[in-house]
């Protein structure tokens, strides 16, 4: 069962130290770090890790560090404006044609550099008891023919819930396709299950889901079966990824993570630069380093395999390409 896997994640500093070799150290940062922001991590993803190595690229991703809790100019609380734009409860509607639905606040894992780690969850889930003020807005505006489903991550939500949801969806006409930003069936593969494939799989609505790896190192042999299984359901798979100081930031990483992807049924689509959030900033990549990056990708692989390099910035039309 996923969800006892998803309960038996690590959440204590002191155990993903040891799980991944690490001395005590790094324990009292660990803790305080955690408290601005809690650690969550499955051990599936733990397991990918090497051990002993503190620059490990996946624990990276996961390890509450010191730098945190510094306070740099220019990295706030909602750094893309999000709470500006919710049109409903949960809905927010920034581009045209597609709304985006903060399903659920819950992750399977906290993504230390993730934008939405102040986001007031409680007050944007239109699903907790607001779900139909949602789906009235959705039906009201027939310019809408996407409706993405993100939070957090939407796979965290029970399939009964999500079939359910979807259900309501299927009854606006106008919709035409359902897409899911989730990051479970990277962190947590056993989530891809028959039910989930079931009501996915079944839907009138075309399907597209975005899963978000930033590493090869990922990808192990349980996730490529679980991209396969999707795949094999008719779904359409994309992948983005932020671009991560000390994580992924080389042309070879991100190469790798290319063919990786590609190999599994995977099309890379988006690079982010990081969202520019309070606690983060260790994290970030130079915008002419990123260029640079991006120019090199462009010179070893063929352009379908090159993610468009974009930045979020708060009121603009769509993601903004840097070039
Ligand atoms: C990223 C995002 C989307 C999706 O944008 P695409 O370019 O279609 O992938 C939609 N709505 C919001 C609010 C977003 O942040
Ligand atoms: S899974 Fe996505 S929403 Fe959740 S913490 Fe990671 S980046 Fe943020």
């Amino acid at each position: 069962m996923w969800q006892s896997v998803l309960a038996r994640a690590i959440t204590d500093p002191a155990e993903l130290l040891a799980a991944a070799g690490l001395g005590h150290e790094w324990l009292p940062a660990a803790r305080a770090a955690a408290q601005l922001f809690p650690l969550r991590v499955p051990r599936g993803f733990v397991a990918r890790m090497g051990r002993g190595d503190p620059h490990d690229p996946l624990l990276r991703q996961v390890l509450p560090l010191a730098e945190e809790c510094l306070a740099v100019t220019g990295f706030g609380a909602d750094p893309v404006g999000d709470l500006a734009a919710m049109a409903a409860p949960g809905v927010l509607h920034k581009y045209h044609g597609r709304v985006l639905l903060t399903a659920t606040g819950a992750c399977a894992v906290h993504c230390r550099y993730c934008f939405r780690r102040h986001f007031p969850y409680a007050d944007a889930n239109p699903l907790a008891d607001r779900w139909n003020q949602a789906l009235a807005y959705i039906a009201a505006d027939d310019s809408i023919v996407e409706v993405i489903l993100s939070g957090g991550d939407p796979l965290t939500m029970s399939d009964r819930r999500l079939a359910e949801l979807v259900h309501g969806l299927e009854g606006v006409g106008h919709l035409r396709r359902l897409r899911l930003h989730t990051r479970l069936p990277i962190v947590l593969p056993e989530r891809v299950n028959d039910e989930l494939l079931g009501w996915l799989g079944a839907t009138r609505l075309k399907t597209v889901v975005v899963v978000h790896a930033n590493h090869a190192q990922e990808i192990d042999a349980s996730v490529a079966s679980a991209l396969a299984r999707l795949k094999a359901a008719g779904i359409e798979l994309f992948n983005q990824s932020v671009l991560l100081r000390g994580v992924n930031d080389s042309a070879d990483v991100l190469a790798a993570l290319s063919e990786v992807l590609f190999a599994a049924g995977v099309m890379p689509y988006y690079l982010h630069m990081l969202d520019r959030v309070q606690g983060a900033a260790h994290f970030e990549v130079p915008e002419a380093a990123a260029r640079r990056l991006v120019a090199e990708l462009n010179r070893r692989l063929p352009g379908y395999l090159v993610p468009r390099l974009v930045r979020e910035i708060a009121g603009a039309p769509g993601k903004v390409p840097v070039i």
